[in-house]
């Protein structure tokens, strides 16, 4: 049952190239069997979520870390009588647009854009994989996805000032995205926030006591765990509280939510689109605990000494391939070396880059850098 405002897909926008219906999936699920189908979300699986060297198997890549995104995007849009499948899409699209290497790779490449007065970033990097660079069908190029999946890959995580983005003017940027669309940057950080506790728990970079010195909401949930599972051994007296700590999250994103969609008087998706701000949201108590696990994590994991190296590896390697293309764009691939006659060098070179998987990425950089 959808909610009075939720997106109904029957009422898409549609899209930039008309087609026939599907005689048996709607518009929003021919979407998401797009992004799935396509070659950049392939690529995530050797994208870097947070640990570049791979040194376990278990941990999550950008792909898993997706997959995580639109798992949890599920479940709270279908509480929330928000429309599943538009959620679910807007899910798996929401981080096809990052380079190699994670954070450090987008920073390195945003700082070699600057040099040339432009910039990256990786959500108009999306729009542009989707609409262009995609090569899938005879008729278009890109994967012609309807408004509201390309609005959602806009608007998912910010808000651009319509005055310094004319080109994306047709997104109606003086007004709020769906609710589907708010989710995802909610739901990224739990998927995130949680994980990336595992991961560095499980890599030994993180103790349980240290998480539960610098994150409360996760030393009450390990209190809990310990008190019912005294006997169990530490690692799973972890993934207990973890699994707490995760469900807290979700249910008040799912509550607060609500509670604002009724405080606020929404009662229409145009309400949804009027309103002075985005209505989804985490309790102010909750928000501050998800706080407080981002700011401990980028203390304790994000710039540990131990994830360093990798990070300055990977900075180096996009920094040196950046400037090697743009003093010698002929080693450029065809295709790349004809766009820069339309288009300015740098970004065509910046295209490349943050289109490579690591492994790619590390191959060329032995190529052409010697290292
Ligand atoms: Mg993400």
């Amino acid at each position: 049952m959808l909610a009075e405002y939720a997106v109904r897909v029957e009422r898409t926008r549609g899209r930039r190239f008309p087609e026939s219906p599907h005689p048996y999936r709607n518009d929003f699920q021919r979407d998401r069997d797009r992004v799935i189908h396509a070659r950049a979300f392939r690529r995530l699986e050797n994208k870097t979520q947070v640990f570049t060297a791979r040194v376990s198997d278990h941990f999550r890549n950008r792909l898993t870390h997706t997959i995580e995104v639109a798992q949890i995007s599920r479940t709270i849009a279908e509480q929330l009588g928000l429309n599943v499948d538009l959620a679910e899409v807007l899910a798996l699209v929401h981080d096809i647009g990052h380079p190699p290497f994670g954070h450090a790779g987008e920073k390195a490449l945003n700082t070699a854009m600057q040099m040339h007065g432009l910039a990256f970033d990786h959500n108009l990097h999306a729009l542009r994989i989707v609409e262009d660079f995609e090569m899938r069908y005879a008729a278009f190029r890109g994967l012609n996805l309807t408004f509201e999946v390309r609005e959602g890959i806009i608007k998912h995580s910010r808000d651009y000032p319509a005055d310094q983005h004319p080109e994306l003017s047709e997104y109606l940027l003086d007004r709020r995205p769906p609710l589907e669309a708010q989710l995802i940057d909610l739901t990224d950080e739990i998927a995130y926030n949680t994980a990336d506790l595992d991961d560095g728990y499980e890599a030994d970079i993180l103790s349980v006591q240290q998480i539960c010195n610098g994150v409360p909401a996760f030393a009450r949930a390990f209190q809990v765990a310990q008190a019912r599972y005294p006997a169990a051994i530490e690692k799973l007296q972890f993934n207990e509280a973890l699994k707490r700590f995760f469900n807290q999250l979700v249910t008040d994103l799912i509550n607060n939510t609500r509670a604002r969609i009724t405080a606020a008087g929404v009662k229409s998706l145009e309400d949804v689109r009027n309103a002075p701000q985005r209505v989804a949201g985490f309790s102010d108590a909750v928000d501050a605990e998800r706080r407080q696990a981002k700011q401990f994590l980028y203390t304790h994991l994000y710039y540990s000494p131990e994830l360093k190296a990798d990070k300055d590896r990977a900075e180096k390697v996009v920094a040196e391939l950046f400037d090697f293309w743009m003093e010698s764009p002929k080693e450029l691939p065809r295709s790349y070396r004809e766009k820069a006659q339309g288009e300015p060098l740098a970004r065509v070179v910046c295209d490349y880059i943050a289109g490579m998987t690591d492994n790619f990425i590390a191959e060329q950089h032995r190529r052409f850098c010697g290292s």
